[in-house]
């Protein structure tokens, strides 16, 4: 017995990291997941792979999550598969770093429609089912960076630090039956600090309290509990597996 079974879930950016984490536990726990992936098919279907092995079951859906067209057919196309959507975790994101004198408008854009507008659009055409059923869980991954902010980070703080308040405000608009939260985790190993330099992951150390960067598998139990009947009493909280790092 799993705390998810028979549900389906659609996690968005599930074909590495944090997204393939969260994707692998809920396999675990029973649901049927939906593996959402832009340009990365091959991890797509390793993550699918892994939770058939497991014996759960799994498919992959390629959407551009800041494209309108792309997110209705991705939710259309899961709906259909599944019957339903019960739990959505809209994880997709992107990070350029640039300071805000050097930033051109594109990277701004582009970080806001990926990180702010595709949790919107995903969330648009996901929310109408839930509240026919009167229940789903929506569970946005935001960063602790959308509570503190970093320098050369002004535009992904602006999407995450929006994904927060627009997890606060649906939670309103849609309780009882939608519930509705944010998970801000801290600095966690994966591709996304790729580009960070030796100097930068020194000194995040030496920032957060708990004195190291974080794994993925420190983020999953997170999403598991606001999915299943551990987050039966949550709604527009926003959860930090961070290391201490943005104590809010
Ligand atoms: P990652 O390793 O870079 O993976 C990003 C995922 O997002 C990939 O699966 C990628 O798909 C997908 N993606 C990117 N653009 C997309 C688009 N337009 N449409 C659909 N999918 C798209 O990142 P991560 O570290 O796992 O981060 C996952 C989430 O956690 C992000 O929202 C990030 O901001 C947040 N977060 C991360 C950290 C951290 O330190 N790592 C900390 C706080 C918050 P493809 O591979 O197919 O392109």
């Amino acid at each position: 017995m799993g705390s998810l079974d028979d549900k389906s879930a659609l996690i968005t950016g599930a074909s590495r990291s944090i997204g393939r984490g969260i994707a692998e536990g809920f396999g675990r726990e029973g649901a049927a997941v939906a593996v959402n992936y832009h340009s990365n098919e091959e991890g797509a279907e390793e993550t699918v792979e892994t939770i058939e092995d497991a014996g759960g079951s799994a498919t992959a859906v390629q959407a551009d999550v800041s494209d309108e067209n792309e997110t209705k057919e991705l939710v259309e196309t899961v709906i259909e598969e599944f019957g339903g959507i019960d739990v959505l975790v809209n994880n997709a994101g992107v990070l350029e770093p640039s300071t805000l004198a050097e930033m051109d408008v594109e990277t701004w854009d582009r970080t806001i429609s990926v990180d702010l507008r595709g949790a919107f659009l995903v969330t648009r055409f996901v929310i109408a089912g839930m509240l026919d059923r009167s229940e789903g869980r929506i569970i946005n991954i935001a960063s602790q960076l959308g509570i503190k902010g970093a320098e050369e980070l002004t535009h992904y703080s602006a999407a995450k630090g929006g994904i927060i308040a627009f997890t606060r405000a649906l939670a309103r608009e849609v309780a009882p039956d939608v519930q509705v939260n944010a998970i801000a985790p801290g600095p966690i190993e994966t591709d996304l600090l790729d580009d960070t330099t030796e100097e930068w992951r020194e000194n995040k150390k030496a920032e957060v309290p708990l004195s190291r960067i974080g794994t993925v598998d420190e983020v999953v139990p997170t999403a598991v509990l606001l999915a299943g009947h551990g987050g039966d009493y949550y709604t527009g909280q926003t959860l930090s597996p961070d290391g201490g790092d943005a104590m809010h």
